[in-house]
């Protein structure tokens, strides 16, 4: 189910309870699709006849990280919407692309967690701290947040005063779990005072899973630092 959630932003909720939340920007005929999650064939559908309707040409579908629940579904929307005729880029942190390019089921939690397996998935463009992405009027900027995983990023778009946080920060002021491959409890304890130190002021942050937090980032950061102490 698609839901305007404000600020340009939509959400999509999916079926699978374990699924990440999957948000979709648009711009003009640019489309930001946040972590596609584990989809049906009718979510699918869903954001593709979305994304026409809006007269969207151009998709960049970015990953906040490598997890199963968050990326399952990017080579099938990829082939969904390229076979419409949209002409879509993958983008992925540099340090994990190459576990989902060779479709591995251990690290990206696939199999231990899902009882599934993740079809190989091909990144277009690997991306690093500071890199910038235009979707129409907007400015998308990635911030690298280790810590979860190696390769966790938060994107914001400082026009629209929103930052998509994965599985980094979620909206009570819990951070993602550090017991599973590549995460790091220090590593994500820094990447919490990287983003209080960047980020000032009230933001609309939108989660990887579960409800969207509006007010003080400085608040939830807090939180989430007296979480891990
Ligand atoms: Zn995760």
């Amino acid at each position: 189910m698609l839901r305007e959630i404000g600020e340009g932003a939509v959400v999509q909720v999916h079926e699978n309870p374990y699924s990440s939340n999957t948000y979709i920007v648009v711009s003009g005929t640019h489309a930001l699709v946040v972590d596609p999650g584990i989809s049906t064939t009718d979510e699918v559908c869903e954001v593709r006849r979305f994304l026409e309707v809006s007269g969207v040409r151009d998709v960049y579908v970015i990953h906040t990280h490598m997890h199963f629940d968050h990326v399952a579904s990017t080579a099938v929307l990829r082939r969904y919407l390229s076979s419409r005729g949209f002409r879509v880029l993958v983008l992925h942190h540099r340090s994990e692309a190459e576990y989902l390019e060779r479709g591995d089921n251990y690290v990206t939690l696939a199999v231990p967690f899902f009882d599934s397996v993740l079809e190989p998935t091909q990144i277009d463009l690997v991306v690093t701290d500071g890199y910038k992405v235009s979707i129409g009027e907007y400015t998308v900027e990635v911030i690298h947040t280790p810590g979860h995983t190696i390769g966790s990023i938060c994107l914001v778009v400082p026009k629209l005063r929103v930052v998509f946080t994965g599985d980094t920060v979620f909206s009570d002021g819990v951070p993602g779990r550090v017991d599973v491959p590549t995460s790091s409890p220090r590593d994500l304890v820094s990447s919490l005072l990287k983003l209080r130190s960047r980020l000032h002021g009230e933001y609309l942050v939108l989660p990887g899973h579960g409800r969207l937090y509006r007010g003080l980032l400085e608040e939830l950061i807090e939180r989430c630092l007296r979480y891990l102490a």
